[in-house]
């Protein structure tokens, strides 16, 4: 067993998005801060709905998937394709927006505390352009485990194997074959899960720190920082004197180019050029 390292760490900056939600980004700040195929993570959490209270009106996305992941609050899904969907604390959405969607992702509540993730996982060029397609999960489609230690994991995407039991999360067959875990750690315990040892993987503490790495060589991960891990089939996270709570994000890499302009990510100039033309022209989607 290879256990991975922590190899670098990518703090989040406060900034903001859509109609001025603020929030934290870690992956994603800058074109030399991704993990391929991940695009960008952003963190969303306040109890204060100023800060949320805009939403994130109609925007279009072209090129990749859009992954939001709910802790905390309701947001309503609407897309040009007339999916609606209601996102619930403790669900998800999985969004492909291949060749073109055009969507809003809107709060429904004026207080009270929102708090979730958006994960952009890219798509590779021969699926750039597929139709678009739209997954509503539900807190319930979503299988939790709790260790003998205590632990407790969420499995959103892909396959874990937990205690010697294989569960599978509701989202699989994605080309970039992710895992998506949320994991509870109990002060003092450890986390073990193996993983494909060429894909690329990070943690991203949302409470308490990590520790990552074998026992002899751990590094400490502080909260609200994306944690990227190198190579090795076997992840080892360990909660220290607090409690741990953590996303870990596993997938394969694309190793293509990346042309981003804002919501269109593809693999050259030219189809960033095409994207923005067939958006003026109303022929995005
Ligand atoms: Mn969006």
């Amino acid at each position: 067993m290879q256990i991975r390292n922590l190899e670098k760490i990518i703090q989040s900056i406060p900034t903001s998005d859509g109609g001025g939600v603020k929030l934290r980004r870690s992956l994603g700040q800058s074109s030399t801060l991704r993990l391929d195929p991940f695009l960008m993570l952003d963190e969303f959490s306040s109890d204060n709905a100023d800060d949320y209270i805009a939403g994130f009106p109609d925007h279009p996305h072209r090129g990749f998937e859009t992954v939001t992941y709910m802790l905390d609050g309701q947001m309503l899904h609407q897309d040009h394709l007339g999916n609606k969907g209601e996102l619930k604390s403790g669900g998800a959405q999985w969004m492909t927006a291949g060749r073109g969607i055009i969507h809003s992702e809107m709060p429904q509540q004026e207080s009270g505390r929102m708090r979730g993730f958006q994960l952009w996982v890219n798509l590779p060029a021969s699926e750039k352009m597929k139709p678009a397609a739209y997954r509503d999960i539900q807190p319930e489609d979503i299988p939790m485990l709790t260790l003998k230690n205590g632990t407790t994991v969420k499995v959103i995407a892909g396959t874990a194997v937990l205690d010697g039991n294989t569960i599978h999360g509701p989202i699989q067959g994605i080309s970039t074959e992710p895992l998506f875990l949320d994991v509870h750690l109990p002060a003092g315990e450890t986390f073990t899960q193996v993983v494909t040892d060429s894909h690329h993987a990070f943690i991203y503490p949302y409470e308490g720190q990590a520790a990552i790495g074998p026992k002899a060589d751990q590094r400490l991960l502080a909260p609200q920082s994306a944690g990227v891990l190198s190579a090795g089939d076997c992840i080892e996270v360990n909660a220290k004197e607090t409690v741990t709570a953590f996303l870990l994000l596993a997938a394969r890499p694309l190793r293509e180019p990346v042309v981003q302009y804002g919501p269109f990510v593809m693999n050259t100039r030219d189809e960033i050029e095409q994207a923005i033309a067939d958006y003026q022209n109303g022929e995005l989607v």
